[in-house]
């Protein structure tokens, strides 16, 4: 399995950022997304209506201590995988990762992150060395390490799906006892 955990938010000024990288996880085929150590219900809410009307309820945790996490995380032998602009390159380390196909904790920060994850980490994962976004960062990382086939991801649980149009929204209702 593969979760995601957020650490740092500031639920004054990280919501909508935190939500992205929580549809992010959700839609790039990750099973959990951890929001280490505050609670924000608003990041919860918006997460459950996606999934409610689009499928794909993964795992949602907040409010655990996110050191004692990936500590526990390890000790059940999980990989904690830390993006950071400076780290090592992507692309010497996925094939690595993909092929110990052991579960993965996905760590991204928001401003700055402790010693404690670069030391727990048994891969600190540069997305480029240049700085952008948790929420690019983990998106590529996601797509690597599912070389791509995420994108095709369909929800059993879904209420809508979408029709494919060059052109406007097309939405197909699905299940039964939905008009
Ligand atoms: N300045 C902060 C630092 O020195 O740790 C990082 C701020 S950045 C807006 C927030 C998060 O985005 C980082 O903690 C990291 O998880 C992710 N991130 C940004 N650029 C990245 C990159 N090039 N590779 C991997 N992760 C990156």
């Amino acid at each position: 399995k593969i979760y995601v955990l957020r650490y740092g938010h500031r639920p004054g000024r990280d919501k909508r950022v935190t939500t992205h990288v929580a549809l992010v996880a959700r839609a790039f085929g990750a099973d959990g997304f951890i929001l280490g150590d505050v609670a924000d219900e608003s990041v919860k809410e918006s997460i459950e209506k996606v999934s409610e009307i689009w499928g794909g309820r993964i795992h949602f945790e907040m409010g655990v201590d996110s050191q004692k996490y990936c500590r526990e995380w390890k000790r059940n032998g999980g990989l904690v995988v830390h993006l950071t602009m400076y780290g090592l390159h992507v692309d010497s380390v996925i094939d690595e990762v993909r092929r110990l196909g052991r579960d993965i904790l996905v760590v991204v920060g928001s401003r700055k992150v402790p010693g404690f994850f670069y030391e727990v980490a048994d891969y600190n994962v540069a997305i480029g060395h240049q700085p952008h976004s948790e929420v690019a960062a983990l998106a590529v990382f996601l797509d690597r390490l599912f070389t791509g086939r995420e994108l095709y991801l369909r929800f059993p649980d879904a209420k809508v799906e979408i029709v494919p149009s060059p052109r406007g929204k097309k939405v197909r209702r699905l299940g039964a006892g939905v008009e």
